[in-house]
């Protein structure tokens, strides 16, 4: 395990630390040196974790293609904790990835009650828009809906003659209560992870998955699959990243469900300053005192949101930590900042979003 050495926090949590033992995940670590011009999530350790990512690092290197697959399930509003994906996906579009973008809407409809054109509606409004708006060319990404694609509907049903419910059972916990198409859900996961390795989709080649660590299950089950039909499809074992989740402003769970947990893309800038002034710090219980005792920002959630999205300059990032610890700045100032730079960039992502409505509704259609 790394030692702290800059202004982020460099040391893998207790609970991910189990879980990466637990399943054989790799620390990323190093391997963001490795990389062509690695983002503030590799160089932070924010992505702390992989399998097989140096099969996608060899093809980078060596001009070959490669892929990124990863999916959105139409749900809630999108917030800050969901950026962290689409900030990776645009590195690697920059980096001469295939993006494979997958509307998990029969999941939405599976397991949230949603319609498919209630999900259909809050996937572009709430979602897509806000992936080109945040800077993915959706244009260039192999983006479909689940429910209208033959391809994975067809590969899932074909991949399920080699899985059962035992192994199913075992992975996700199923009851006797649990739907039929609940149960069939994770066959449609998996054929969305390797369909891109068809031979219409252009072919076996490294693909990465970036995840959560509470996706792992759909990614040990696509490998294992992945070789049980490596000799009909010549799958390659799809390859993972794992990042942190960004905690929630009070400190707990970041989640759509709970609005004072984060800060949504259109949240209106009193909603903004509401939520950073009720968030949770590493402040001390009195200003003197924290103005001679220093704050933690390893504690504090408004530090979380400048490593993870508003101070991506390293430099910078320095300078406040510093300025946290030594009690030069204490978090009623701080918080004053973090409103005015949140307020900053969704006004101009506003704009953005209005430039990218007419655009990404035109590519549905
Ligand atoms: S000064 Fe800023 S970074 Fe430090 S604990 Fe307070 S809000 Fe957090």
């Amino acid at each position: 395990m790394t030692a702290k050495v800059g202004p982020w926090s460099e040391t893998i949590p207790k609970d991910y630390a189990r879980l990466m033992r637990e399943f054989g995940i790799e620390e990323f670590g190093d391997l963001a040196e490795e990389l062509p011009d690695p983002n503030h999530l590799m160089r932070r350790r924010i992505i702390f974790g992989h399998r097989d990512f140096q099969r996608v690092l060899g093809a980078m290197r060596s001009g070959e293609k490669f892929a990124v697959m990863t999916g959105l399930m139409p749900s809630g509003r999108m917030h800050l904790g969901h950026k962290l994906v689409v900030d990776q996906l645009v590195w690697y579009q920059r980096h001469g990835a295939e993006i494979f973008l997958c509307v998990a809407d029969i999941e939405a409809h599976a397991t949230r009650g949603l319609t498919l054109q209630d999900a259909e509606r809050l996937a572009i409004e709430e979602y897509l828009v806000n992936f080109q708006a945040l800077g993915l060319d959706l244009e260039r990404c192999n983006l479909y809906f689940q429910s209208r694609s033959d391809a994975v509907r067809n590969l899932a049903y074909t991949l399920g003659r080699k899985v059962n419910l035992s192994e199913l059972r075992a992975i996700y916990g199923f009851s006797g209560e649990t739907s039929a198409s609940h149960i069939f859900y994770p066959l449609i996961d998996v054929a969305d992870i390797l369909h891109p390795q068809l031979e219409e989709f252009g072919g076996p080649r490294p693909t990465v998955v970036p995840v959560g660590i509470d996706q792992d299950p759909h990614l040990r089950l696509a490998r294992d699959v992945a070789s049980r039909f490596k000799r009909e499809f010549g799958f390659i074992p799809p390859s993972s990243t794992y990042h942190r989740l960004l905690r929630g402003l009070t400190g707990g769970k970041m989640s759509s469900s709970n609005p004072e947990t984060a800060i949504f893309l259109t949240d209106p800038p009193e909603a903004v300053e509401r939520k950073i002034r009720n968030a949770f710090t590493g402040g001390r219980p009195t200003a003197k005192e924290q103005r001679e005792r220093g704050g933690d920002p390893d504690k504090c959630v408004v530090y979380e949101l400048h490593v993870y999205h508003l101070t991506p300059d390293d430099r910078e990032l320095l300078k406040l930590r510093e300025a946290c610890e030594s009690g030069e700045i204490i978090c009623g100032e701080c918080k004053a900042k973090t409103v005015e730079r949140l307020k900053v960039f969704l006004a101009e992502h506003k704009k953005r979003r209005k430039n990218a409505e007419a655009g990404v509704k035109k590519l549905i259609k």
